[in-house]
């Protein structure tokens, strides 16, 4: 069928907060249908009517619209009652399904279920994966594919969909393997043609074991976004893991990945989560950014009283996701910017320099500083104008430390000359003083 147009879908159940393994299981199948010009459908598998939330729904809406996988059709199964009951309705009058009584154990009573009329058969089907794929059915019985006429269940939801969507493609977990021959058998009861599977590997933790709900990876997806990460990092990471274009480059943009995914070349064995693997890449996905969105992000995570777009670049140079700079406020990184430092004097001494040296030198500082307009007050100059002094010394640090420990009050900081610009002309002044 080498015209066929290619359709693939991702289908959720929204029965639970949505996690990142399956925003790698929507990209596969967005991934697969934008390179070869197809359709890529959403449905939400919302057949469970107990168990399924519209908040989790929502979940899963909000996400994948925040990371731009947009899908060119979205389905709700809930909506789609009248067709699954016309297909159980042709089933149970050609045979292929029947009603049966089960009883109820505790109360002796009877109800009805729909289930298929298994023909025990053995099925081989070739996984893009995995490879073949050989099953015998018999083990299976008379599954049950529906409660009633307007309650099917997966199984049977599934193939009904996937067919009448003409679904070419079946991109999802390793955990469906053992439903696929089910979905095969009704296919074929149906008169549907079988789309083609891929089954991508387990997503795995550090230590390769299998991601449990207690490891910090299994966070709802949409918390990665309140977490400040990029979408394109996200993005960019998940695609990563199960499969990988081969070659130097890490850092990808979906159109890049639109171009390189390779459904044939998805690995067999688990692939690893390594969240260090995901900060570094949202790092250089930050860096990528225009210089004015960077500013508008980082200003809007600073509180009001630091809003200043001086800090911007050190801060970026500190953070990996924008929620770390929270983090660093609530560390009290960024306090030295806004209130002059405690002075432990003992401190201010550079080695064994003596302390009117050291006053000498701070007064130095002050007087080359005191020069320099507001304008000509940044960090290049500012670094110039002191290190011109310093190389007039006996060494650099009798100057520099000094000043450095004066602006920061701290043992380990910024240099002084980025400290200098940020709190500027008169601040700086004052501190030097005050050290003196
Ligand atoms: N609704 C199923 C689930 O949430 C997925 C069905 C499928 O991909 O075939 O696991």
């Amino acid at each position: 069928m080498p015209d066929q147009k290619i359709v693939t879908r991702f289908a959720p159940s929204p029965t639970g907060h949505f996690h990142l393994g399956g925003v790698r299981s929507a990209l596969y199948n967005y991934l697969f249908a934008k390179q070869n010009k197809g359709t890529y459908i959403l449905r939400s598998e919302d057949t469970d009517k107990e168990r399924s939330k519209k908040e989790y729904e929502d979940g899963f809406l909000d996400l994948f619209e925040w990371l731009g996988l947009k899908p060119d059709q979205f389905f709700r199964q809930s909506e789609r009652t009248e067709i699954y009951k016309k297909y159980l309705e042709k089933m149970i009058a050609d045979g292929s399904a029947y009603v049966s009584k089960e009883e109820i154990k505790e109360a002796g009573q009877r109800s009805e279920v729909i289930r298929f009329k298994n023909p025990n058969k053995k099925i081989v089907f070739n996984d893009i994966v995995l490879g073949d794929i050989e099953f015998d059915t018999t083990d299976l019985k008379d599954f049950i594919i529906a409660r009633s006429l307007t309650e099917p269940l997966y199984h049977f939801t599934v193939v009904v969909d996937d067919f009448e969507m003409a679904v070419t493609h079946v991109i999802r977990g390793q955990e469906h393997i053992a439903n696929t021959p089910r979905q095969i058998l009704i296919q074929e009861a149906i008169g549907a043609p079988r789309p083609l599977y891929a089954h991508m590997p387990l997503i795995l933790g550090k230590d390769k074991s299998k991601l449990s709900k207690r490891d910090p990876e299994v966070i709802p997806a949409l918390e990665y976004r309140d977490l400040g990460y990029l979408p394109e990092a996200i993005i960019n990471f998940m695609a990563l893991i199960g499969w990988n274009p081969g070659g130097e480059q890490e850092v990808f943009t979906l159109e890049e990945l639109i171009e390189k995914f390779n459904l044939h070349k998805i690995q067999k064995s688990g692939g690893v989560f390594n969240s260090e693997k995901l900060d570094w890449l949202n790092k250089e996905h930050m860096k990528r950014l225009p210089p004015a969105e960077i500013e508008k992000n980082i200003l809007e995570w600073l509180p009001a009283e630091m809003k200043n777009p001086k800090l911007v670049p050190l801060v970026l140079e500190r953070i990996s996701k924008w929620g770390d700079v929270k983090d660093m406020i609530e560390r009290g990184e960024l306090d030295l910017f806004f209130k002059s430092p405690t002075i432990d004097k003992a401190k201010l001494i550079y080695k064994n320099i003596a302390p009117e040296k050291i006053i000498s030198n701070l007064k130095l500082a002050i007087k080359a500083l005191e020069d320099l307009t507001e304008e000509n007050f940044t960090t290049e100059i500012i670094k110039n104008t002191l290190i011109l002094i310093a190389n007039n010394l006996g060494s650099r640090g009798e100057l520099l430390h000094p000043v450095r420990y004066a602006l920061s009050g701290l043992d380990k900081s910024p240099d002084p000359f980025i400290i200098a610009s940020i709190i500027g002309k008169n601040e700086t002044l004052s501190r030097l003083q005050k050290a003196i």
